[in-house]
């Protein structure tokens, strides 16, 4: 083992020396150019893993996340590719996988598409599933494997107050996150006695451009009993605590930020 050599530190052959090591874990924050993926990817930043910020269409947005994050002494690093197409997915973290197991999946890239059903059309309801639920299985089967060799891994799924809820409009997308916490009670069972949980934060109106599109000011007033939007950090705060060691016990959960909201 060459520990003068990054990529030599982390081939396939090193992962015996992974388990239980004291090296930085590496964290793969799907959708990370996002408004609450950026928050997730520098607060994992801060707590000492090696970031993989992951993006579709925005590598410049990550690429300048990923500097600001080495510039305040983090780890950080830019992939694109996306997570409906299977192939490319597979393609991209076989690559990254290669220089190592990664031990923190945050699925969180998103999107939503609204309409009230009888409008929903097939494109707006298969592109909301595509993302969200497509996105989780191509991101997570492609990760499982290696990260169960290590014998510790967190799976966390970011879905929303929607699937609990339920959402005038949402109804494709509150389909695919509420599927997502199914998925998530499910995979926990497989793998619980590998080391690695598997939980869902359920954010509700978090300020970000998606919910600035979605909701205006004074309807979050009436929506949220604490009356404000979720700050992304705070969101972030929640996924750093459940990708860390003491969280080791908290597994299967559907976990919600929402101010009271549900
Ligand atoms: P943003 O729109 O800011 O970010 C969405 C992210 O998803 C972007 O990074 C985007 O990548 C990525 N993405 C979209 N489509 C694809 C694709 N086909 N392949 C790969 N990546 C893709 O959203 P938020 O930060 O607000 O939301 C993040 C998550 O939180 C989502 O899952 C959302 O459903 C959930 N959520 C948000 C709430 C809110 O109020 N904001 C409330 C509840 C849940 P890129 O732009 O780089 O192409």
């Amino acid at each position: 083992l060459d520990t003068n050599s990054s990529a030599a530190m982390y081939t396939p052959v090193a992962l015996a020396e992974i388990r239980g090591s004291r090296m930085p874990k590496r964290a793969l924050v799907t959708g990370g150019s996002g408004g609450i993926g950026a928050a997730i990817c520098k607060k994992l930043a801060a707590d000492g893993l090696q970031v993989i910020i992951h993006t579709h269409r925005n590598p410049e947005k990550a690429q300048a996340l990923a500097d600001s994050i080495i510039a305040a002494g983090g780890d950080a690093a830019v992939l694109a590719f996306d997570v409906t197409d299977a192939q490319a997915t597979a393609a991209a973290l076989r690559d990254e996988l290669e220089a190592g197991p990664i031990q923190v999946l945050v699925n969180n890239a998103g999107i939503h598409d609204d309409a009230v059903f009888p409008a929903l059309s097939a494109r707006q309801w298969q592109g909301v599933i595509d993302v969200s639920l497509n996105g989780f299985f191509h991101v997570t089967q492609a990760v499982l494997m290696p990260m169960i060799r290590t014998r510790w891994g967190r799976i966390i799924n970011i879905t929303s107050v929607a699937a609990l809820t339920g959402n005038r409009g949402q109804v494709n997308y509150s389909a695919a996150k509420g599927a997502l916490h199914a998925a998530t009670r499910s995979l926990a069972l497989e793998v619980a006695s590998r080391g690695i949980t598997v939980n869902a934060v359920a954010p509700g109106i978090i300020a970000t451009e998606m919910s600035a599109n979605a909701f205006p000011i004074d309807a979050i007033a009436q929506m949220v009993p604490m009356k404000r939007a979720g700050r992304p950090e705070e969101v972030a705060d929640l996924v750093g605590f459940l990708a860390s060691e003491q969280a080791a016990y908290i597994s299967g959960q559907i976990i919600s930020i929402n101010g009271a909201m549900a």
